[in-house]
């Protein structure tokens, strides 16, 4: 017999399998899914692989596997899975199988280490592909410094110890690294495991409303009877259902079986999941998620495995544990875009969720207030059943809307960007002591600096995309690749020096309040605050905390967190996510619109929301004035409809780069064709020219793409799989991916 073996390794893209020879003594005992070491090439040292199947005898003269390694193997159905998603996403097979292995890449046990105080972890200081080309072009040479870079690269921010024991380097390593440059060592302050926390009181299951009975009973029906089955639980905030989740996940426990819960990773906070500790006690549950060291991960994850955790709460690849027994799986704010992997494996959580529920014959329960277009006309055409919450759980009131028209404040001579409506709800709010949310979607000063005399804006050296200033450093920054230079006073172009500055972000929205209201207090949460040592977690904690009267910030102060005191939300500019290149900008309008609204007032006090906008009449905006996600998705739907998007097919998406523009373009072409040539005889894909991204060129990389339009199903994946097959027989500089229904189609 000889075994087909996948090499677990990222350096060598071998998308294939390699034929082993079985010897005698472990011919009786080797199965799918072993990990085992193997002799590779000319290579003395052994490679890791993983037996995906075996068969007869092979055409190749092979060798033999050397070992097999206790204790870590994966199921067969694992195997499968991986393989499935390898197809489906157009990925590396050992790329899939990496999701469904333990945090790190030891067998080393790891033992419960006390970490409290302060302790130092370890972060790259290179840019992630820079640390690869100098990989490929050999300027770094030693196995244990490109060892411990890789790691990283996967792991960045882990503990030294971490560090020492999971990529087996020594400390000497790691100090070379960080005087070359490669890496900094940050002391940081750190509690023992954020999200279990010992003295949460016991609670007790409510009595359920009648229409959480309904929704209830239809999904335990399906536990009890053990059948798969999607199901949409389409409800506002607060109409109660985590309630629902929690006692599903009871009714799962009762029939010995263990539950997933996949929440946004943002929205996972150690207040979400105590709701889960005061029901069922820390003991059984397991939470993954990167904010814990890969030594906690890695507890979390033997937990899961020695089947002592019975709840899993996790963000996206949480998909991926290990778990014996499945009986429930739960995906929270369903519409999320981060259960979709923007990395090799560019794999949905939702459709991996479904593939494991079909298999395991369990229920799929989404969960949204604003469900993804694409899941409600599943739940109206009832390829998943549709179940309803129409009222608030605890009587609270929904926040009262108002739209104000920035155009209008123009024509009155109003050049700040805070408008007179929302300036009095302000000063109200400040009096009264309550707190306030101001959400802008874009960070720094201003997005963009140009010339009045001859019209040149400046822009990234390695990126076509306008620089930001940052005010405090007075510098100019690029928000897509880390680039920063200094400052311009003189046109570069014409010597000018009318430069001015266009599009106000949220540094700018800070001042601007400060100056308005000096006695307030204010925090501001972006990408520029959050940092390494000050995490977004800190700063919402600071804010409801310290009682702070304003809290300033983009997308991030969206989600999850709970602020009684907050009564007041405005929203500066509604517009940027509507001018976004994109068949979903007017959904993630809605979206964050709606879940912005959902901060203010959540307790007893009546909310109020303020949205500023140049585009009153966007439908997105008036369905988020009237809070109405049924008008929305009927006139969403018509459009999609019309245009032909999905839900009315897939997008597939060829994406193109290199440093040379000429490459780029010639591949495209080649793909282009290709596909032309193959879609001959097929009707129903549409088939769209080479065009450049909208951004068409990111850290020195020229980026294209080629487009098709049609539903994804066995014939297409076997086309797209072929395109590949060929083209990477001609091409082999070009970075090829392929994206199904990607997120961000920039
Ligand atoms: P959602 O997950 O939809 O936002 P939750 O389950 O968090 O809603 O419920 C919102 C609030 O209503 C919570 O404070 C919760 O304790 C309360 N609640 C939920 N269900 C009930 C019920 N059946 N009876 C009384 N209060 C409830
Ligand atoms: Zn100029
Ligand atoms: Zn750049």
């Amino acid at each position: 017999m000889v075994a087909e073996v996948i090499i677990n390794s990222t350096v060598k893209n071998l998308n294939k399998t390699f034929d082993y020879n079985i010897p005698a003594d472990i011919a009786g005992i080797i199965k799918v899914g072993d990990r085992i070491n193997v002799p590779f090439g000319n290579s003395k040292k052994l490679e890791e692989g993983f037996v995906i199947g075996f068969k007869e005898k092979s055409e190749y003269k092979v060798k033999d596997i050397v070992s097999i390694q206790e204790g870590f193997n994966l199921k067969q159905e694992q195997i499968e899975l991986a393989k499935w998603m390898a197809r489906r996403y157009f990925c590396n097979l050992s790329d899939c199988i990496k999701m469904m292995l333990p945090p790190g890449t030891t067998s080393k046990i790891v033992d419960n280490r006390v970490r409290e105080k302060n302790l130092n972890f370890v972060y790259l200081k290179k840019e992630s592909e820079e640390i690869d080309f100098l990989i490929e072009t050999k300027k770094l040479k030693s196995e244990k410094q490109i060892r411990t870079l890789q790691f990283l690269q996967e792991n960045d921010g882990v503990l030294i110890s971490d560090l020492e024991l999971f990529a087996d380097v020594s400390r000497a390593i790691i100090n070379t690294l960080e005087k070359n440059g490669y890496i900094e060592i940050v002391e940081k302050q750190v509690s023992r495991n954020p999200f279990i926390n010992k003295n949460i009181k016991k609670d007790k299951e409510l009595k359920l409303t009648n229409e959480q009975e309904v929704v209830y009973n239809s999904i335990s029906n399906c536990i009890e009877q053990a059948i798969y089955k999607e199901f949409l639980i389409y409800g506002i905030t607060g109409s109660g259902k985590t309630e629902i989740y929690l006692q599903l996940i009871r009714k799962t426990l009762e029939k010995n079986k263990s539950a997933i819960i996949l929440v946004p990773e943002i929205s996972l906070t150690p207040q979400m999941v105590d709701r889960f500790i005061a029901r069922f006690g820390q003991d059984i549950i397991a939470v993954l998620h990167s904010k814990l060291s890969i030594g906690e991960r890695y507890d979390q994850w033997q937990k899961i495995k020695k089947d002592e955790a019975k709840i899993i709460i996790g963000a996206r690849s949480a998909i991926f544990a290990p778990v014996k027994n499945l009986g429930l799986i739960i995906i929270d704010e369903e519409h999320d875009d981060s259960y979709k992997s923007e990395m090799p494996p560019r794999y949905n959580a939702k459709e991996i969720s479904k593939y494991i529920a079909f298999k395991n014959k369990i229920p799929l329960i989404l969960g949204s207030a604003t469900p993804d277009i694409n899941t409600f006309y599943k739940a109206q055409n009832g390829e998943v059943e549709f179940l309803k919450l129409t009222k608030r759980a605890n009587d609270s009131k929904l926040p009262s809307v108002e739209i104000v028209d920035l155009r209008e404040e123009l024509i009155n001579g109003n050049k700040t960007m805070i408008s007179r409506k929302l300036y009095d709800e302000i000063s109200n709010n400040l009096e009264n002591k309550k707190q306030t949310i101001l959400f802008l979607n874009r960070r720094g000063f201003s997005t963009f600096v140009m010339c009045r005399n001859c019209g040149y804006s400046v822009k990234c050296k390695n990126c076509n995309i306008t620089l930001t200033y940052h005010r405090k450093e007075n510098k100019l920054k690029c928000h897509y690749c880390g680039y920063e230079q200094e400052n311009v006073l003189v046109c570069p172009e014409c010597g000018s020096n009318k430069i001015k500055y266009f599009g106000a972000g949220t540094q700018k929205l800070e001042e601007q309040i400060n100056k308005m209201f000096p006695k307030a207090s204010t925090i501001r949460m972006d990408i520029d605050t959050v940092t390494k040592k000050n995490s977004h977690e800190e700063i919402l904690n600071k804010f409801k905390n310290d009682n702070i009267d304003i809290l300033i910030g983009t997308q991030m102060v969206v989600k999850g967190h709970h602020f009684p005191n907050v009564t007041l939300v405005g929203v500066i500019a509604a517009d940027s996510s509507l001018n976004m290149e994109n068949y979903r900008a007017n959904e993630k309008t809605f979206q964050i619109l709606t879940q912005v609204a959902g901060r203010a007032g959540r307790e007893n006090l009546p909310g109020k929301v303020i949205i500023q906008t140049y585009n009153p009449d966007s439908f997105s905006i008036e369905c988020s004035k009237k809070q109405d996600y049924d008008m929305f998705y009927n006139t969403e739907i018509k459009l999609r409809k019309q245009l032909n998007y999905p839900p009315f097919c897939d997008i597939i998406l060829f994406g193109i780069s290199d440093t040379e523009e000429k490459i780029v373009q010639e591949v495209s072409n080649k793909i282009y064709n290709i596909l032309l040539h193959k879609l001959k005889n097929i009707n129903n894909i549409n088939l769209y020219k080479p065009r450049p991204a909208p951004i068409d060129k990111i850290k020195n990389r020229y980026r294209y793409r080629v487009i098709l339009k049609g539903s994804l199903n066995n014939d297409s994946i076997e086309l797209i799989n072929d395109t590949l097959e060929e083209i990477y027989k001609i091409n082999t500089k070009a970075r090829i991916i392929v994206d199904i229904n990607p997120t961000n189609m920039m």
